[in-house]
């Protein structure tokens, strides 16, 4: 069976090892005579499923005692009415705008309070990341809400002023892409089908203070607080998509944990910038290097038709769904913590014949 190299945004690549033990295990799971898709999410067995992949993503991220680590459903978008519902106790809150999810949640968030966009980045289709100081922002809001990565548009906000409010951030495409300092949020969530297991599985990592204080219209399956006093069971989890991310949890740490993923990224993502900063064919969309995305590479060679020519010549050599998306045009490279070094340099290898051949 022939795997491809997946640039897919989302659902997007799994280590290899993790597939091979999810197929091992189908059957049977350590001696249960089930699949864990099967077993009671109540059981024996599922509970420690469950507690080993809370315990192994807390030793990975670092993340401090005073923290939950919820395991819930309906996806980051969900997030979006989540996080005003729970966390506007003033009923105001500062929002980031820098992609069209950002936007999403900002527009969600206004049918519960009032919020400010306080930077945005809309003039330039998204493709920077704008300049922000602390004093933008208003010390008594709620929270503040920002995208760490821009899965859409290529980009990532590294540097982050210090700020008074809470900070809320949406890490769906870069969670455990890099170490991050839980402790400068009071929540991140993410989507897991991007870096973190099957879609059906959205983690939220909350500070505890911040729990308690859901609006009273606040649906009981979207209160923080009944899922942490739960332990993620008030109803039954996405008990297989929990399952394969404590796979993906124990790859990471075989691997050596963070910094060795952060090395790895690193160096597949200056792999292609590199080889897009010095093509004549190809250029990426973000000019500005400090906000390029580790984890989505996008790129144009300025001409729609030659794009889809280039999609396909791509396709041919196994490297698949590298299209961009709509609202960008041209490629984009989704190359997440599973995409191997190797699928990288293929990338570049058929892109230098591509620029051979297109003169
Ligand atoms: C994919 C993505 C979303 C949407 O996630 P769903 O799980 O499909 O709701 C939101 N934010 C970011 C940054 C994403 O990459």
């Amino acid at each position: 069976m022939e795997r491809v190299y997946n640039f897919s945004a989302g659902p997007s690549m799994m280590p290899e090892s993790v597939l091979e033990t999810a197929r091992d295990e189908m059957l049977s799971y350590a001696g249960s005579g089930m699949s864990v898709m099967e077993m009671s999410h109540r059981s024996k067995e599922y509970e420690a499923i469950i507690a080993k992949t809370e315990e192994d993503m807390r030793v990975l991220m670092g993340i401090p005692e005073n923290y939950k680590v919820l395991f819930l459903q309906g996806g980051a978008s969900t997030q979006f009415a989540m996080v005003p519902l729970n966390l506007m106790k003033t009923g105001k809150a500062d929002y980031v705008v820098t992609g069209s999810f950002a936007k999403k949640a900002a527009e969600e968030a206004k049918k519960y309070g009032k919020v400010t966009v306080v930077a945005s980045s809309a003039d330039q289709n998204f493709s920077y990341i704008p300049k922000m100081t602390s004093d933008m922002f208003s010390e008594d809001a709620d929270y503040i809400h920002t995208t760490t990565n821009n899965t859409i548009y290529g980009t990532t906000i590294r540097n982050f002023p210090q700020t008074k409010a809470t900070l809320v951030t949406d890490m769906s495409s870069c969670i455990l892409s890099e170490p991050v300092d839980v402790s400068r949020y009071g929540l991140i969530y993410a989507g897991a089908q991007k870096n973190i297991g099957p879609a059906g599985l959205t983690v939220v990592i909350i500070r505890e203070d911040l729990l308690g204080n859901a609006m009273d219209i606040t649906p009981t399956m979207l209160n923080y607080e009944i899922h942490a006093k739960n332990g993620s069971m008030y109803n039954t989890p996405p008990a297989y998509s929990i399952y394969i991310c404590g796979l993906i949890m124990k790859w990471l740490i075989s691997i050596g944990g963070v910094e060795e993923i952060e090395r790895r990224n690193k160096e597949k993502a200056a792999l292609l910038y590199d080889y897009l900063d010095q093509s004549k064919l190809f250029r990426a969309t973000v000019p500005a290097k400090e906000d390029r995305s580790m984890m989505n590479v996008t790129f144009v060679t300025g001409d729609a038709d030659l794009d889809a020519k280039f999609v396909a010549a791509a396709k041919e050599q196994g490297l698949v769904s590298i299209k961009g998306h709509r609202s960008v045009g041209g490629m984009r490279a989704s190359i997440y913590n599973a995409m191997p070094i190797e699928g990288v340099k293929k990338l570049v290898s058929v892109m230098e014949q591509f620029e051979k051949d297109h003169k």
